[in-house]
C-alpha cells in the first residue's frame, strides 16, 4: 500500500507546494548509508545527494543532532543528517558536499574501524554488506574526520550485531559499552550518540544503551514525530537512500500521520464474532 502512496503524495507536494502545510515545524533525522557506490547499502548517487543537499538548505535548517530535541517546536523545520556504519563513501562522496553546504552531521562509526582491535569476521551480515565497493572507513581517516566541527563521530555497536540475538551480557556489553570505549581512545573524542544496528533492540539493549549514552537514534523503518516527549535514546529517523521526492514525501507531515494510523490499524486485534 505505502508504497504506491508515496508517489502521489509526491506528485500533490512537488505540484502545490505545500509544504507549509504538509511537513509541520517539528524536526526530522535523516539516515544515511552509502553515496555514489553503485550497489553500496541504502546507496543514492552523488548526484541524488546532492539535490537532497540543496533542497534541505532552501526549506530547513540543518543542525546538529540533539537540537532537533533541545527546541522541537522551534519555528523553523529543524533537520539533522545521520550517517552509519562509517563507510569510506562518505569521505569519497558526500564530505565534499557536507563542506560545500555547511551541513552538520553524525557519522555512527563501528568498533570494528579501530586498528587495533578485531571482530568484524564473526559477522556475516556485515560482511556481506562490506562485499560491495564501499568499505569501512579506517582508524586514519574517522580520526580525520574528528578534526572538522561539521562530522561528530559516534558510535553503531562494535561490530554491527543483531542486538536482541546476543543472550550473553558480556557480549552486549562490549557492543555497546566497549565500542564508546574503543573510539572514544583510538579517536579522542567523548562519544555520548549511539545508533542501533537494523533497528532492532531488546529490553535489555535498551537499558544499557540509556545508561551508557545521552542520545540514540533508531533506523528508518518508524516514522513518528519528534516532540519534546521524545525519548532522547529512542529518537525517530527517516531513511535518506531513496530520490528527493520521495524523500520529502516521507519527511511531510501527512506521511507521518499515514503511517502511523497504519501501525495503529496493526496493533488492533482483529474483531472477532
Ligand atoms: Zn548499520
Amino acid at each position: 500500500m505505502e508504497s504506491d502512496r508515496w508517489k502521489w503524495g509526491a506528485w500533490l507536494y512537488w505540484l502545490i507546494d505545500v509544504d507549509d502545510l504538509v511537513f509541520d515545524s517539528l524536526p526530522r533525522v535523516i539516515m544515511y548509508h552509502s553515496i555514489g557506490v553503485e550497489n553500496g547499502y541504502g546507496n543514492i548517487s552523488t548526484n541524488e545527494f546532492q539535490r537532497h543537499l540543496r533542497w534541505l538548505a532552501q526549506h530547513t535548517d540543518v543542525v546538529d543532532l540533539p537540537a532537533v530535541l533541545d527546541s522541537p517546536d522551534a519555528a523553523d523545520k529543524q533537520v539533522a543528517v545521520t550517517f552509519d556504519d562509517g563507510l569510506a563513501s562518505f569521505l569519497w562522496n558526500a564530505y565534499p558536499l557536507i563542506q560545500k553546504y555547511q551541513v552538520p552531521c553524525t557519522m555512527f562509526a563501528l568498533g570494528a574501524s579501530i586498528r587495533s582491535r578485531s571482530g568484524t569476521s564473526n559477522n556475516q551480515q556485515l560482511l556481506e554488506r562490506l562485499e560491495t565497493p564501499d568499505r569501512l572507513m579506517s582508524e586514519d581517516e574517522l580520526n580525520e574526520l574528528t578534526e572538522d566541527e561539521l562530522v561528530t563521530v559516534e558510535a553503531h555497536t562494535w561490530t554491527h550485531p543483531e542486538l536482541p540475538t546476543l543472550q550473553d551480557p558480556e557480549l552486549l556489553h562490549t557492543e555497546i559499552v566497549g565500542a564508546k570505549r574503543c573510539l572514544e581512545s583510538a579517536l579522542d573524542v567523548d562519544i555520548d550518540r549511539f545508533a542501533y544496528p537494523y533497528n532492532e533492540s531488546s529490553p535489555e539493549a535498551d537499558e544499557l544503551v540509556s545508561d551508557t549514552y545521552e542520545y540514540a537514534v533508531l533506523g528508518g523503518g518508524r516514522r513518528s514525530r519528534i516532540t519534546a516527549a521524545t525519548n532522547p535514546t529512542a529518537i525517530p529517523r527517516i531513511d535518506g537512500g531513496v530520490e528527493l521526492e520521495r524523500l520529502t514525501y516521507n519527511m511531510a507531515d501527512l506521511s507521518i500521520h499515514l503511517r502511523q494510523r497504519d501501525v495503529d490499524a496493526e496493533a488492533k486485534p482483529t474483531p472477532s464474532l
